[in-house]
């Protein structure tokens, strides 16, 4: 109920620090003044509410005394201020009434000559016997009398000469339908109401600097104050998550442990709770204990798509919320206080610092190997993937090796290269997991469950496939995955290069689902795969020679 109260009250607290920059600043407004006031408001009220708590933990009694007391201050401005507030002080309009004498003197002046004017009005109508006649103000002609047409006519028989004597109403200007008149009354009450505005503009602003000085004298303990309402906000806030998302206490340790139990991925999981299906939650363990599969480092392997990324980070955003103070998403969490953490994650180049996306992945993986210490938490998702297979498998191991030998910090490591999991009987701090996926019906049913083990393929050309691939880009990959995984790399590719022309592949591709008459038929599989406008006559005839040849064998 405190914390509703608190994030309640919070709502309504405006920025405080950008107030008070820019009045230091000189730039800043009425506005400003009253956002200074709104927030002191709210930081008393939540320092009452704070201390309704009968026995504080230490945290919110300190936010109290930092809140401190700003009773004379926002008594002032609340006396001060006015309800509508212009942009900028020289808009005036904006010190309440009977908060200065000079100014409320200076207002009556001015709201009286309205009243006059209103009497000048109806006199004039009356002496020249016109009841539409109005006064009116613009900033080129100040106050003047206007009149339609048919009736300046009258009123100006004789001229503009005659008009004047008889009722002092001087002609300014004539207009399509109405002419313009000003009298020496009208000219001086003009006088007078500027006169009245521009001295109640200067004892507004005399107000407004004394106001702002007020505040800025006040500035370092309204600061303080805009600061303890941040640091209860955030508090505020990570204990409504912890409360609605589940979050638990972790157990931050100096031991090097990381333990956690039922960890989660605070945004995914978030959104999945909107959609389609649950969070599958999943424990991690580097604190050492490798005969139970706890080793310090972790090598995750495991089909694409199937969550080793989202474990990966959900882990590292585990370590950071512990060591912000915030409750995390797992159902246990033990940590060791992290010195630092360092993360390689997705593929991103920097061409205009003349740096590829492999540069980048090297440089990234170089700063991870000469700093990390034993205190580090480490997450490397896949390395060595923008170079040549052997290149970049090289590199994973030599990696792996460093990480495990000399760095001896805790890792999470997710990679495709699975003969890195052979280093598993040589290290005996690497511990092999996996993402486990279930094959169904030639299909594959992600799990997102991390369990020990490794991973045997990929399942890359499934995800291709479920991402759009050509159905004849799917099939020929899957002819050459065969062909390779069939050993002897050399020969295998050698053959494939033979195989060329590629169209051949969609022939298959096509062949497959077109169903069994055209497996059947080689000449129709041919004839199928044909595409006659973007054949050249040469290869026309060929194909002539090929269909032969497919018919006699
Ligand atoms: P790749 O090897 O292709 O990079 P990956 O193994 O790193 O894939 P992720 O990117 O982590 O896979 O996850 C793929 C998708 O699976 C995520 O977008 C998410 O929607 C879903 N997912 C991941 N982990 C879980 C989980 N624990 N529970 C439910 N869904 C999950």
């Amino acid at each position: 109920a405190c914390r509703t109260d608190l994030r309640e009250i919070l709502r309504a607290a405006p920025d405080m620090e950008r107030a008070l920059s820019r009045l230091a600043l000189g730039r800043g407004g009425p506005r400003d003044l009253a956002t200074i006031r709104a927030g002191l408001d709210a930081a008393t009220r939540l320092r009452a509410r704070l201390d309704e708590i009968a026995a504080p933990p230490a945290e919110l009694a300190a936010s109290g005394t930092a809140i401190g007391d700003h009773h004379g201050t926002t008594e002032l401005l609340a006396g001060a201020l006015a309800d509508e507030l212009p942009l900028a002080a020289r808009d005036g309009g904006f010190v309440r009434a009977g908060y200065s004498d000079d100014l409320d003197e200076l207002r009556t002046l001015r709201d009286e000559s309205r009243k006059h004017i209103a009497a000048l009005q109806s006199r004039y109508a009356e002496e020249t016997g016109i009841g539409s006649l109005k006064v009116k103000h613009n900033n080129v002609l100040g106050y003047f009398v206007e009149v339609g047409s048919a009736h300046a006519e009258r009123l100006m028989e004789g001229g503009k000469e005659a008009a004047a004597e008889r009722h002092g109403l001087i002609h300014r200007q004539t207009m399509a339908n109405a002419v313009r008149f000003t009298t020496v009354e009208l000219s001086e009450l003009d006088d007078r109401i500027a006169r009245a505005g521009e001295r109640s503009l200067a004892v507004e602003l005399e107000i407004f600097e004394a106001l702002s000085g007020h505040v800025l004298a006040a500035g370092e303990a309204i600061a303080e104050a805009a600061r303890a309402l941040a640091e209860l906000d955030v508090a505020a806030g990570l204990a409504e998550l912890a409360v609605r998302a589940r979050y638990v206490r972790p157990a931050l340790s100096e031991e090097p442990v990381f333990r956690i139990s039922g960890g989660r991925h605070p945004v995914v999981e978030a959104v999945l709770d909107d959609g389609p299906g649950a969070f599958v939650a999943n424990g991690c363990d580097l604190s050492g204990d490798a005969a139970a599969g706890a080793g310090r480092l972790w090598l995750v392997t495991g089909p694409n798509m199937a969550g080793k990324s989202t474990f990966l980070r959900q882990n590292a955003l585990i370590a950071i919320l512990a060591q912000i103070g915030s409750f995390v998403p797992a159902d246990t969490a033990e940590i060791g206080v992290v010195d630092r953490l360092f993360s390689r994650v997705g593929a991103a180049d920097d061409l205009a610092r003349g740096r590829s996306t492999f540069m980048v992945e090297m440089v990234e993986a170089a700063a991870i190997l000469n700093q990390a210490g034993p205190r580090a938490l480490v997450i490397l998702d896949e390395i060595g993937r923008g170079t040549a297979t052997f290149d970049g498998l090289s590199i994973a191991w030599a990696t792996v090796e460093h990480l495990h030998e000399e760095n001896r910090c805790r890792t999470l490591f997710a990679t495709h290269f699975h003969e890195l999991t052979s280093l598993a009987a040589r290290l005996p701090q690497l511990s092999c997991h996996t993402m486990r996926v279930k094959e169904w019906n030639d299909d594959i049913v992600f799990l997102h469950e991390v369990g020990p083990g490794a991973a045997d393929r990929s399942y890359g050309i499934h995800v291709g496939k479920l991402a759009g691939l050509p159905a004849a880009v799917v099939a020929r990959a899957e002819e050459v995955l065969r062909l390779l995984e069939a050993g002897d790399q050399a020969g295998a590719l050698t053959r494939l290069a033979d195989d060329l022309p590629l169209f051949q592949a969609a022939v298959s591709a096509v062949a497959e689902e077109g169903g069994d008459a055209v497996a059947a038929d080689p000449v129709r599989a041919l004839l199928a795969g044909a595409d006659p406008d973007a054949l050249s006559p040469r290869e026309a005839l060929d194909l002539i020679y090929r269909l032969r040849a497919a018919m006699d064998g």
